[in-house]
C-alpha cells in the first residue's frame, strides 16, 4: 500500500465559465432580463417554449460576445451557427437548449493572468453563446416551483485548456476574468445574482514508481464566489489524491468523469452524477435560426473599439509614472476610476501625488459610501486641482483630506474651498516656530527620544511633525515644519 510520501502529484484545472451578458432583453425574445421580478412575469411564448413560437437572435448579445472574444485574443469565426442540445429538466420548457456546438463564435484564444511581470497565459479553447435555463424554487414545503424569468437569458460560455495548477492560480484567474468582463462592459459580473458561474474541471497527475496516473476529472458545478472556487479546488485536490491512494484503480480510463456540487456549509464536494458525453445530448443544428455571418468591416470597427484592458493599463501606469504595483492595481481595478485618473493627468497634475490621493483619500471616501472613486461624481478638473494644491505647497496632504471632503459636499473648486476652510498652508516662519514650540512643550518624551534615543529618533521626529500639523489645524507647511523641527533638535543635541 502506497502512502502520500511515496508519490508526487500535480493539480490540473481547466474552467468553464458562464457569463451573463448585460443586455436589456433575452437572447431570442424581447422579454426583459431582470433580477428579482415576480415569478414568471418576464416570459412570452418564445421563452416559455410554446409550440410554434420562433426565436430571433439578440444582435447586442452577439456583439458583446465578439468583443469578449477579441479581448481574449480569440479568432472570431466568420460564420457560426446554432444547435439544439437536448435534455429534459423542469426549468427547460422546450426540452432543449439553444447553444453553439461545433461552430462557436470564438476559438483559440489566450488570457494572461499574470499579476507581476512573469506571464501566466491560460489558453482559451472556445467561447460560445447560449441561453440560460429557468430556476427551480424549493422554498415551499412539499413542492418545487418553477420560475421561468431567467429562461433565455444570454450566457457567454468560455472554456479554457487545463492550464491551471493551483487553487491560488484558479482564484486569480476567476478574479481577473470578472475584472475583464466588467471592464469591457459586457457583463455586470454580479456574483451574488449569479451573473458569473465558474465550473472548474479538476483532476490530478500522480506519479508513483516512475509511472504517471491521472485521476478521473470532476467538474464542480455552479460556483458563484471566488472563495468557493478556491475551497472546492483545494478539497477536490486532497480528495482525489486520497481516493487514488486508497484504490489505485481510481484513474481516468476506468472511471467515468463526474459532476459534483459544492456544499459550502460542510466544505466538501458532493457527487451528483456521472458526466454525460456529447452524444447523450443529441446535438443537431437549430432549424429556426440562420447561421451568423460576420461582416469583416464591422469586425475591424469592433476591434478598434476595444478599450485598454486592465493588465495593460496597470503595466502602463507602473512604467509611465513609476507608481507602485499596488497603487496601480487599485486605480485600474475599476474602469471609470482608471478613466478618471487618466483624465485628471491630462487636466494637469503630478501622477504620483494624484495616485496617493486616489489611494489614501478618495478610495476611503468611496469605500465609506459603497462606491468607487470613479463613481463619486467628482470631475477630472477638480480632482487634478486638489493634487496641484498639494504639489505646489499651497496646502498640506492632511489639509487635502478635509478639502476632498468638502468637494464631495459642494461643487466649489478645491482652491476656493482651501481658502474658505482656512487651510492654505502658512509659510510664515515665525508662526510655524510658535506651533513647533507648542508641540515641543506638550511632548517632552518625544523630544527626548528625538534628541538622544537613536532607535526612536526618526519616529519621534515624525510624531512631532504630526503634532505641529494637528496644532496648526493642517495649515502648517510640512516642508517648513520639518526644517524647523530638525534645526531645533540639532540645537538641543549640541547644548
Ligand atoms: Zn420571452
Amino acid at each position: 500500500m502506497l502512502t502520500e510520501s511515496d508519490i508526487t502529484h500535480e493539480l490540473i484545472v481547466g474552467f468553464e465559465i458562464h457569463v451573463q451578458l448585460a443586455t436589456r432583453t433575452k437572447l431570442f425574445c424581447g422579454c426583459a432580463v431582470e433580477f428579482g421580478a415576480p415569478p414568471n412575469s418576464r416570459t412570452c411564448p418564445v421563452c416559455l417554449g410554446l409550440p410554434g413560437a420562433l426565436p430571433v437572435m439578440n444582435r447586442r448579445a452577439f456583439e458583446l460576445s465578439v468583443l469578449t472574444g477579441i479581448a481574449l485574443n480569440c479568432e472570431i469565426a466568420e460564420r457560426s451557427k446554432w444547435d439544439r442540445k437536448s435534455y429534459y429538466y423542469p426549468d427547460l420548457p422546450k426540452n432543449y437548449q439553444i447553444t453553439q456546438y461545433d461552430m462557436p463564435l470564438a476559438l483559440d484564444g489566450q488570457f494572461d493572468i499574470a499579476t507581476d511581470d512573469t506571464p501566466l497565459p491560460i489558453s482559451i479553447i472556445r467561447a460560445h453563446l447560449e441561453e440560460d435555463a429557468g430556476k427551480n424554487v424549493h422554498d415551499t414545503p412539499g413542492c418545487t416551483l418553477v420560475d421561468l424569468n431567467r429562461t433565455g437569458t444570454p450566457l457567454l460560455e468560455i472554456v479554457t485548456e487545463p492550464d491551471i495548477h493551483s487553487a491560488e492560480e484558479a482564484h486569480t484567474f476567476c478574479v481577473q476574468m470578472q475584472k475583464l468582463v466588467t471592464y469591457l462592459g459586457v457583463s455586470n459580473g454580479n456574483m451574488q445574482q449569479g451573473q458569473m458561474r465558474f465550473e472548474p474541471n479538476i483532476n490530478v497527475a500522480i506519479t508513483a514508481n516512475g509511472t504517471e496516473h491521472r485521476t478521473p476529472i470532476s467538474e464542480v458545478k455552479n460556483l458563484n464566489s471566488f472563495r468557493s472556487v478556491r475551497s472546492a479546488i483545494e478539497y477536490e485536490y486532497r480528495r482525489q489524491v486520497q481516493d487514488w491512494l486508497a484504490d489505485p484503480g481510481y484513474v481516468i480510463k476506468d472511471r467515468p468523469n463526474e459532476n459534483r456540487g459544492w456544499d459550502d456549509d460542510r466544505g466538501v464536494t458532493v457527487f451528483q452524477r456521472g458526466k454525460e458525453s456529447a452524444h447523450d445530448y443529441r446535438y443537431f443544428p437549430e432549424p429556426d435560426l440562420l447561421p451568423v455571418e460576420i461582416d469583416q468591416e464591422w469586425l475591424t470597427d469592433t476591434r478598434a473599439k476595444l478599450p485598454e484592458l486592465p493588465q495593460a493599463r496597470r503595466r502602463r501606469l507602473v512604467q509611465t509614472y513609476a507608481l507602485s504595483a499596488a497603487d496601480a492595481a487599485m486605480i485600474v481595478s475599476h474602469r471609470a476610476t482608471a478613466d478618471l485618473f487618466d483624465a485628471a493627468i491630462s487636466a494637469g497634475c503630478n501622477a504620483n501625488t494624484l495616485a496617493k490621493q486616489f489611494v489614501n483619500v478618495w478610495a476611503r471616501f468611496a469605500n465609506d459610501r459603497g462606491e468607487f472613486v470613479g463613481s463619486l461624481g467628482i470631475d477630472a478638473d477638480r480632482i487634478a486641482g486638489l493634487a496641484r494644491l498639494v504639489d505646489d505647497g499651497t496646502v498640506s496632504a492632511s489639509a487635502a483630506k478635509h478639502i476632498a471632503e468638502g468637494m464631495l459636499e459642494s461643487t466649489e473648486s478645491p482652491e476656493s474651498l482651501a481658502d474658505a476652510m482656512g487651510l492654505v498652508a502658512v509659510l510664515d516662519t515665525d508662526q510655524t516656530a510658535l506651533w513647533v514650540d507648542e508641540a515641543f512643550a506638550a511632548n517632552e518624551q518625544a523630544v527626548r527620544d528625538a534628541v538622544s534615543n537613536p532607535k526612536k529618533a526618526k519616529k519621534a521626529a515624525g510624531f512631532l511633525r504630526g503634532q505641529v500639523m494637528r496644532i496648526s489645524g493642517g495649515k502648517a507647511d510640512p516642508k517648513l515644519t520639518g526644517e524647523l523641527i530638525e534645526a531645533r533638535l540639532a540645537e538641543m543635541d549640541q547644548s
